[in-house]
């Protein structure tokens, strides 16, 4: 990929995939980004003010979107870095070009991107980023020390696509599923109080006494268990919650996927 400046056509990233799997989202017309967009993470757009201090002092400014999940929010994909851009340069501020990668949490596409913009990055004063708090870190570990980036979006919430443009929050990722136990339903993600043994004394007429146009999450659990005649597990006490298995920052290595890169390498 060469250089992009501001109003360039973005370019996109093919994934490293065997080539029957590409066959197959070609003939089903199904790309990758599609798949994996039906989980995402939600952002919403920052202050302008909060960015342009962020940006104080800094006059040469390069741009990266994320073409993924902050491209279905509305929030860095392709319009919004055109957006940025007019709202920069109406700032007195000089955009130095763009990149939107296909998705910007994976490191290993950044540090490409990075070597292929490598001069146009050099040259700019900073790096706003318009995606999750997993692309800001991407960019930034792969910028060091000396180069400032800053993110353009607040991160909210891991989220299902349950119709086009609908988010709901699914999974608060607290790192111990009680799904099985709850029919899966989420307790943690769907009360606001993240009771795990029954409702609060404030539910009313089967409503969430903190948001009464939401069903208690409880009162969905019991009626779910019930239909599948399970109404047994909610005799057991749920036992406090085991934090440490969340301990931040967390990491997983897939072993198995390392050892069949390894192979395939061969
Ligand atoms: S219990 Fe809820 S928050 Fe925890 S992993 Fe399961 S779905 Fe996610
Ligand atoms: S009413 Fe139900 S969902 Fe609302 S806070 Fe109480 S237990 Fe949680």
């Amino acid at each position: 990929m060469g250089n992009e400046t501001a109003g360039d056509k973005p370019q996109r990233y093919m994934l490293l995939a065997p080539p029957c799997i590409w066959a197959i989202f070609e003939r089903e017309l199904i790309s990758v980004s599609t798949i994996w967009k039906f989980n995402m993470i939600i952002t919403k757009k920052k202050d302008f003010q909060k960015i342009l201090e962020y940006l104080k002092n800094k006059n040469k400014i390069f741009l990266y979107g994320c073409n993924s999940c902050a491209e279905q929010c509305e929030t860095g994909g392709e319009k919004e870095i055109k957006e940025m851009t007019l709202l920069l340069e109406n700032a007195g501020k000089n955009v130095t070009g763009f990149s939107l990668p296909d998705e910007t949490c994976y490191s290993m596409i950044i540090k490409k991107d990075f070597r292929e913009q490598k001069k146009t990055i050099e040259g700019s004063d900073a790096i706003l980023v318009l995606a999750c708090g997993a692309g800001v870190k991407a960019v930034s570990d792969t910028a060091g020390d000396e180069k400032p980036v800053f993110p353009a979006l607040d991160s909210l919430y891991l989220a299902n696509v349950t119709r086009y443009g609908h988010f709901f929050e699914g999974c608060a990722l607290c790192g111990e599923c009680v799904l099985g136990e709850t029919g899966g339903i989420c307790p943690h993600t769907n009360c606001p109080k993240g009771l795990l043994n029954g409702p609060c004394g404030g539910m009313a007429d089967g409503k969430c006494e903190v948001n009464i146009e939401n069903d208690c999450v409880w009162v969905r659990i019991y009626t779910r268990l019930k239909k599948q005649g399970r109404l047994d597990v909610l005799k057991k006490i749920a036992p406090a919650k085991d934090y440490s298995s969340g301990v931040r920052p967390r990491n997983t290595i897939v072993e198995s996927r390392i050892k069949n890169k390894k192979q395939e390498d061969k």
